[in-house]
């Protein structure tokens, strides 16, 4: 089967600038992220951008559509999952709250939905993974609200499950048939299955579309059952980020102060203060 990994690719990728203008939290653990950009930044559902918020490094995150009310041009819609010791993700509503700047760069990504067929989808996030799905999932329905769909998301623990206002949304399409899951035992609701993605999976077929974004243990799980069966499966594993430069930023400045010999730094001291900012403080400098 054609298993589909993602790349970024180099065409139509843009740099605009925006300001973070909706921060909700989801669950515990997830935010939904507004940003108002200065100019429009077209992008496919399921494909992703580079989120640079000033002062910090830049990090992927997925396109997603706002669980409540309708897109517009100027706003783009992520779902953000707090890391713990996330240098990025866990300074949200922190030091990163609303009018905050970000650079938005992109969109990247291959796996993004393909319009214009029918055959049956076979939609898998495993916690914000949910985020393209989502994407793919209205993009698809917008298109064809009798296309045929399976989804299947959720994450370790019930926690995982902050999308489920648009699983109840999605599940009330005849055709659209929900599976949310989770793999540690819970007593809390029976609509939610026992397992991995994995178990979940209908008997595919060649002609079934997959998607399956998340954690990369479960993308590669499905990739390779797509493959067996010789189904398309379009894959986006959320890796985390190797690359911590933070561009043209005040903690490089803070650094290259730092780098300077003491006794400079004393001279300078006087003539200047010291850089004082949010990342600067974020990363114990
Ligand atoms: C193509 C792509 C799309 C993505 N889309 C989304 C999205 O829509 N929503 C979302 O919440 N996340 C998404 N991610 C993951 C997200 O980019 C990372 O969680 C984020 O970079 C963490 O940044 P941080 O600075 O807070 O953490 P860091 O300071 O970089 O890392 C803190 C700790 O968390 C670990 N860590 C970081 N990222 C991950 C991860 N993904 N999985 C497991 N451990 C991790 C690190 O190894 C480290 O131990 C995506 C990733 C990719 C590659």
């Amino acid at each position: 089967g054609d298993a589909v990994i993602e790349r970024g690719q180099p065409s139509g990728i843009r740099t605009v600038e925006g300001v973070l203008s909706s921060l909700r939290p989801l669950s515990p653990e997830v935010m939904e992220v507004g940003i108002r950009t200065d100019g429009a930044l077209p992008y496919h559902a399921g494909q992703y951008a580079q989120l640079c918020f000033s002062g910090y490094p830049s990090r992927p995150f997925s396109f997603t559509h706002p669980l409540s009310g309708n897109p517009n041009s100027r706003s783009v819609w992520f779902h953000v999952r707090r890391m713990k010791d996330g240098r990025v993700t866990s300074a949200l509503g922190k030091r990163i709250r609303p009018g905050h700047r970000v650079k938005l760069t992109g969109p990247y990504g291959s796996a993004h939905f393909r319009p214009n067929l029918d055959s049956r989808l076979i939609l898998v996030g495993t916690n914000t993974g949910f985020a393209p799905i989502w994407s793919i999932a209205v993009a698809a329905l917008r298109e064809n609200p009798e296309r045929r769909m399976m989804i299947i998301a959720g994450g370790r623990t019930i926690v995982s499950l902050y999308m489920g206002l648009a699983l109840a949304q999605l599940a009330r399409f005849p055709n659209v048939l929900v599976v949310p899951f989770c793999s540690t035992p819970q007593t809390l609701s029976k609509a939610v299955k026992l397992g991995r993605p994995t178990d979940h999976l209908p008997r595919l077929l060649p002609t079934d579309v997959l998607y399956a974004c998340g954690a990369p243990g479960m993308v590669d799980s499905i990739k390779s059952i797509a493959a067996q069966i010789g189904a398309v499966c379009y894959a986006d594993p959320f890796l985390p980020t190797t690359d911590d430069t933070v561009e043209d930023g005040v903690l490089t400045r803070a650094i290259g102060w730092l780098a300077v010999p003491a006794s400079r730094q004393m001279g300078q001291l006087a003539r200047e203060s010291p850089p004082q900012s949010a990342a600067t403080a974020d990363a114990g400098l």
